[in-house]
């Protein structure tokens, strides 16, 4: 398919400008309508012109996007501009329309609105409202002294009902737009409360297995490296068992700060799509490292291991001395996630053997 814009989110304007486009055709049909049944007063030429400037209309804001021009508003998606044309135009064929026929074309023209109801605010629908309802007066006052009183009493009551259409679609439209933030910010917290560790602000198993997997992903796309390292406390149980549980809470919670200082401190590229530590189950955790070989990775794990032990937990309950374990393991050709963990966590298993408080490489096997 033809690629509308590079950008995904240019695209999905382009996109929209061409759903608009759909009200354009159905407009130009309604035009042809009009004129077939001589209730516009315009011939042929005039309806050839008319259709080629609403299009060209339409091909401007298209190539506004194409060429980014449009980044530079504080509307990007241009849906105020948008629709002004859009009532512009429509204004152009009212005034030609002739006044037994223009209540049902005002009727159309009022759908051309339905699009600002998802995007715009109130007040901004209230600006197109005005705009809208002072050009229909315009339009009524240009032929007001050719027109007889049966049509005056026709053109001012539709002039008070699409004002007032438009106005309760105004209200409906801020309505929406409040319900659109709402939405935004629940959506925000509902995957926030999906991807972070309750207990210590950690990414989850979840979102920490979500990353790792689209490293792997691009280890297999580019030839990128990728380690892991998996974390577990030393013998946590004793210490929960000598100063209690919640002491035991607040130093998971102090780990994490900890380790996350430690990565934020290395001058590893923030990874794209999300988390590098995350709580892999009770106390321990993983760490994701794109682009890292074993060797950087053994480092970055070298230092996050002297920063626990370096100088001890204060908890309320005291002073704790905490140490943790580390095993590492490097992205292979073939690796699922699965393998890639099993390897780090079989070196994480030697590095408890051999005394803990030690980082602990896979070996070649
Ligand atoms: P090792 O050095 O071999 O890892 O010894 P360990 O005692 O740490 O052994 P293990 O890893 O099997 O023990 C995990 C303990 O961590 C058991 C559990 O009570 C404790 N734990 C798991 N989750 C939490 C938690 O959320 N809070 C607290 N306070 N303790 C937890
Ligand atoms: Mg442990
Ligand atoms: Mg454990």
């Amino acid at each position: 398919m033809l690629e509308l814009h590079r950008d995904h989110k240019q695209a999905l304007r382009i996109r929209r400008v061409m759903l608009g486009l759909v009200a354009y055709l159905m407009w130009m049909l309604v035009s042809i309508y009009l004129y077939l049944t001589n209730l516009v007063d315009a011939g042929v030429t005039w309806l050839a012109g008319y259709f080629l400037l609403m299009l060209l209309t339409n091909a401007v804001f298209i190539l506004a996007i194409r060429r980014d021009w449009n980044l530079r508003f504080n509307d990007p998606g241009m849906t105020l501009g948008q629709i002004s044309f859009g009532i512009f135009w429509g204004m152009v064929l009212l005034a030609q329309t002739l006044p037994e026929a223009r209540g049902g074309v005002l009727l159309v023209f009022v759908t051309s609105f339905f699009f600002g109801v998802f995007r715009l605010t109130t007040r901004q629908f209230l600006l197109l409202t005005a705009f809208a309802s002072l050009a229909y007066a315009g339009l009524i006052r240009l032929d007001w002294s050719g027109m007889d009183l049966a049509t005056r009493r026709t053109e001012l009551s539709q002039w008070l009902f699409l004002t007032i259409v438009l106005l309760w679609m105004s209200f409906m439209g801020g309505y929406v737009a409040r319900l659109r933030a709402n939405l935004r910010a629940a959506m925000g917290r509902i995957e926030e409360l999906a991807n972070r560790d309750h207990l210590t602000g950690a990414g989850n198993r979840r979102a920490i297995t979500g990353s790792l997997d689209t490293a792997i992903q691009a280890c297999r796309d580019s030839g990128q490296t990728l380690s892991v390292l998996l974390l577990d406390l030393d013998r946590f149980k004793q210490l929960n068992d000598q100063h209690g549980h919640l002491t035991g809470d607040a130093v998971l919670k102090e780990f994490v700060q900890r380790v996350e200082s430690a990565l934020r401190g290395h001058d590893f590229i923030e990874s794209e799509g999300g988390e590098r530590l995350g709580r892999f189950g009770g106390e321990e955790f993983l760490v994701v490292l794109p682009s890292t070989n074993l060797e950087g990775a053994r480092q970055a794990a070298e230092r996050l291991r002297q920063m626990v032990e370096q100088a001890p937990f204060e908890t309320e309950g005291g002073p704790v001395e905490v140490t943790v374990s580390i095993g590492l393991s490097e992205y292979r050709a073939h690796d699922e996630a699965e393998t890639l963990l099993k390897r780090a966590d079989q070196a994480l298993y030697r590095a408890k053997d051999k005394g803990r408080n030690r980082v602990e490489m896979e070996t070649g096997e």
